[in-house]
């Protein structure tokens, strides 16, 4: 009941303002499936998604003055296709994965509501990147999850089934002539494998993955830049090596995509490296200014955090949005 009341509240105040401001906040879009289309004895954290639009609300009582959280809704066949075999789509958008590749791609068990979800959460990053492309005033936009990184051309891995970075990238070329280069920056704690795969011939996009080395995924994609970590770095030395990366990137990208995974931190259980949650917010502020000089448009994708406890991910996603947000204002 609280939800739904909640829902309607937002309803209204994002369309009163949509008349008034004509769309120039950032966006940050969001579905109620990214939780509950997930089977609750899926060893995934699904909650995550429903608890960091929460504590938004929580931390930011005037959140919806600042951006607008809307819902995503389902991407097309069409859309995936521009990063994915139309075989794989096909059978995946038919119930129709066999056993082996259910298993690779984990979220487990299977439930009916999976195509959709995957479809919404994916549309949620290409909304994003339309609201940025087509508001010049808005600097940054985003999707309360996405980041789905490691799903190849034609089959999907470790929680990820369709490239969301990959699809919505590929999108931005494909609707705006001005949009040629693509930088797709991966600060996950894993490897953006599939991303790396799926561009490892276009040179119109290129791929940057900050990852632990000793860490899933075991065998490793070339991206245009790979910075493979030591188990246990730090937040001085991952700071310094990005703001190096940072520093030294000439290739001058009209959009960027952030995959801006929670699981370089110290509690996660699927991390291998021990940064803080300042630290995690420091790296997002080297991001944040790394595409306000450039002058690029920002889409900002959750991607991963597994904490013990959950909630130090939660607080750390949240902060993610919320430094945005702030930016915004400086
Ligand atoms: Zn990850």
């Amino acid at each position: 009941m609280q939800r739904s009341l909640e829902g309607n509240a937002l309803k209204a105040s994002v369309e009163g303002r949509e008349t008034s401001m004509s769309g120039t906040l950032p966006r940050l879009f969001w579905s109620s499936l990214y939780t509950d289309a997930l089977s609750e004895d899926a060893r995934f954290p699904r909650e995550r998604y429903r608890l960091v639009r929460q504590q938004l609300f929580e931390r930011q009582l005037d959140l919806l003055e600042q951006v607008e959280i809307l819902s995503a809704e389902e991407a097309t066949r069409a859309d995936c296709l521009l990063a994915h075999d139309a075989g794989y789509v096909d059978r995946f958008l038919q119930g129709e994965l066999n056993e082996k590749e259910m298993r690779r791609i984990g979220l487990r068990p299977w439930t009916e509501r999976m195509v959709k979800r995957t479809l919404v959460l994916t549309n949620g990053t290409i909304q994003a990147t339309h609201h940025v492309l087509q508001n010049p005033a808005c600097r940054w936009s985003g999707n309360i999850g996405g980041g789905t990184h490691h799903a190849y051309t034609d089959f999907g891995s470790g929680y990820c089934i369709v490239n969301d970075l990959a699809i919505a990238a590929r999108v931005a070329q494909r609707d705006y002539e001005d949009i040629q280069r693509v930088l797709i920056l991966d600060l996950d704690v894993h490897q953006g494998d599939g991303t790396a795969q799926i561009f490892e011939e276009d040179p119109s996009v290129r791929t940057i993955s900050f990852h632990a080395e000793r860490n899933f995924p075991f065998r490793k994609m070339t991206s245009d830049l790979d910075i493979a970590l030591p188990d246990g770095v730090e937040d001085r030395e991952y700071l310094q090596l990005l703001e190096d990366c940072l520093t030294r990137e000439v290739f001058q990208p009209d959009l960027i995509f952030y995959q801006a995974g929670a699981d370089p931190l110290a509690t996660d259980r699927l991390g291998h490296l021990a940064l803080t949650r300042e630290g995690l917010r420091m790296r997002n502020r080297l991001v944040f200014d790394y595409a306000a000089q450039c002058q690029a448009p920002l889409v900002i994708t959750m991607g991963g955090g597994y904490g013990e406890p959950l909630e130090t991910s939660i607080d750390a996603h949240a902060d993610l949005f919320l430094e945005a947000i702030r930016g915004d204002k400086s």
